[in-house]
């Protein structure tokens, strides 16, 4: 093939390490693939081989490639793909991305989530400006090379010295291809630097008692067939894994005996960092990338787990949203939830309350609806079980149940105020009202120049400050007086509707710096009901839980 000089500089081969010109140390990659079937927490895997790293002074990162089409998650369905994860920096992301965060105790960026999509709109959009100078634009080395480039740039953006690699999907996609295919070649370019690590399953056959060894092989000999080798192969099982097998493991797949490492199912996920840990997973690592000799303290993982496992007192925390049973929809909502009880030594069950059943008047949802300690209504998009939410909302504010309310959450709790105290019974957010009926937008559009202009919509995303009023609640339970939350709405609280709100003790406790924007309420003389704009689950650790979830539990103890 003929390349120009241009042309050949977007080559992989021609590229320089990005890590060169600062003459900053070589990153180390540790890639993470999964094999024989999806769902088996390849993305916990990568977050606690990070939070190992981590925990002996690294500095690390991850990143998650995603071979499916679509650009970024945000257009896609919670039924199908679970919650949309946003970043500081406004990216939308896939859920993995929470656990990462909140394994590794770090706030990530959009560098570090990369998809098909992004990838081939990118090369596409180079070719149709013509920085390809007329050349063929293939899948090798053109697409590869752009995620060899996206990987090497989240490495360099993150200033990590190693950084994590989660390829999504399992060995065998179509879509996936050329990941490993990227994979190969990084581990061609990053000779010593580089390492990958494939996560399997070992089925149990009930009838004979046995774990089965051989889709652990054929994943391996399917990898090695893309030029791929692994070096650490996860073995996950639902069962404990005799050392027998793990040494067979070892010798089939040609990997060395410390690099097996059993990944049985545990009781929390939390587990893992420690568990790996133990079996010499740190020291493994270390040998492999040249790291030297490692000091690994996961002091604060132990603690922290060990209450996890302590902890026996139950609460149930009601969820009244779209998404029922669910967990993935929620999973960040369901973490926070989980970390604030184990703060307070409770340990939380979840409730689905289902608000079109509420607004059937459905005596099984009702009782739901009573049985529970308090209730979070989450975000959401759509008018769907919206009267429902309303009416879940005017229970707990007039028997005093404690109530959370996530941007729609808090959105729907001032929609109740307006028509249950201010008597405006026709109040609405304009969301749910297209054709206009109603005078009563207590909730309405934000302004387009204060949100991000995505293909087809606009939306407030990202991190934003708030400034917190002196003597509300709100600013007893931060602390402090100004805050940074991640949102993702394009509705706000109508300003108009303010002073009748605060007059009837519905209090404004955070707004944007410039006043303009609404961005926490609550509700005077009530044990616990506030809503914010914003999108407190996605800031919550698993040891130090978010403070308006642990103030929101801790008014249930
Ligand atoms: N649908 C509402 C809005 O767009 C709430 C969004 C959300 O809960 N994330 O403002």
């Amino acid at each position: 093939m003929i390349r120009t000089k241009k042309a050949s500089k977007s080559s992989p081969s021609g590229r320089k390490s990005p890590s060169s010109p600062s003459g900053r140390k070589s990153p180390k990659f540790i890639f993470v693939t999964g094999g024989v079937c999806s769902s088996l927490g390849k993305g916990i895997v990568a977050s606690s081989t990070a939070a190992i790293l981590k925990s002996a002074g690294k500095k690390v990162a991850i990143m998650k490639l995603d071979p499916y089409l679509n650009v970024d998650p945000g257009t896609m369905s919670p039924f199908q793909h679970g919650e949309v994860f946003v970043l500081d920096d406004g990216a939308e992301t896939d859920l993995d991305l929470g656990h990462y965060e909140r394994f590794i105790d770090e706030s990530l960026t959009g560098y570090s989530s990369v998809t098909t999509g992004k990838i081939y709109s990118e090369v596409l959009a180079e070719e149709r400006e013509g920085k390809h100078l007329g050349g063929t634009i293939q899948v090798i080395p053109h697409i590869t090379g752009k995620i060899t480039e996206k990987i090497e740039l989240a490495a360099q953006k993150s200033e990590a010295e190693i950084l994590v690699v989660e390829i999504g999907g399992t060995v065998g996609d179509i879509e996936g291809e050329p990941f490993l295919e990227a994979l190969r070649q990084m581990r061609n370019k990053h000779d010593g630097n580089c390492i990958s690590m494939h996560v399997t399953l070992l089925p149990y056959l009930a009838a004979s008692g046995e774990l089965k060894t051989k889709p652990t092989q054929l994943s391996v000999r399917e990898l090695r067939r893309l030029g791929v080798h692994p070096d650490v192969i996860f073995a996950r099982a639902d069962v404990r894994i005799p050392k027998k097998l793990l040494r067979k493991i070892a010798y089939f797949c040609d990997v060395q005996e410390d690099a097996v490492i059993p990944a049985e199912t545990i009781r929390s996920i939390y587990e893992c960092p420690l568990r790996f840990a133990k079996m010499g997973l740190g020291e493994t690592l270390a040998r492999k990338l040249n790291l030297g000799k490692l000091k690994f303290n996961l002091s604060d993982w132990e603690k922290g787990v060990s209450k996890i496992l302590r902890t026996k007192k139950e609460l149930l925390i009601g969820i009244a949203g779209k998404y029922n049973e669910l967990d993935d929809a929620y999973l960040s909502v369901i973490e926070a939830l989980k970390a604030a009880g184990y703060h307070h030594n409770r340990k939380v069950r979840i409730g689905w309350i289902d608000t079109e059943k509420i607004e059937e008047k459905d005596p099984e949802a009702l009782q739901t609806l009573e049985n529970v300690d308090g209730v979070v209504v989450p975000g959401g998009f759509g008018d769907r079980g919206i009267e429902g939410k309303i009416q879940v909302a005017q229970y707990c504010r007039e028997q005093k149940k404690p109530y959370l309310g996530l941007c729609l959450g808090s959105q729907i709790m001032a929609i109740e105020f307006a028509r249950n105290v201010l008597g405006l019974r026709a109040a609405t957010s304009e969301e749910f009202d297209e054709d206009a009926k109603s005078k009563y937008h207590v909730i309405h559009f934000i302004p387009e120049q204060r949100t991000i202009r995505k293909k087809g919509a606009t939306m407030r995303l990202g991190a934003y400050p708030a400034v917190l009023k002196k003597g509300t609640r709100a600013r007893k339970i931060y602390g402090t007086d100004t805050i940074s939350e991640r949102h993702r709405h394009r509705y706000e609280f109508n300003n108009q509707y303010r002073e009748a709100f605060e007059k009837h003790g519905f209090l404004i406790s955070g707004q944007s710096p410039d006043k303009d924007l609404v961005e926490l309420v609550e509700i005077k003389d009530h044990p616990f009901m506030m809503g914010s704009q914003f999108h407190p689950e996605l800031k919550s650790r698993p040891f130090r839980p978010h403070p308006l979830f642990r103030e929101f539990i801790g008014s249930l103890t």
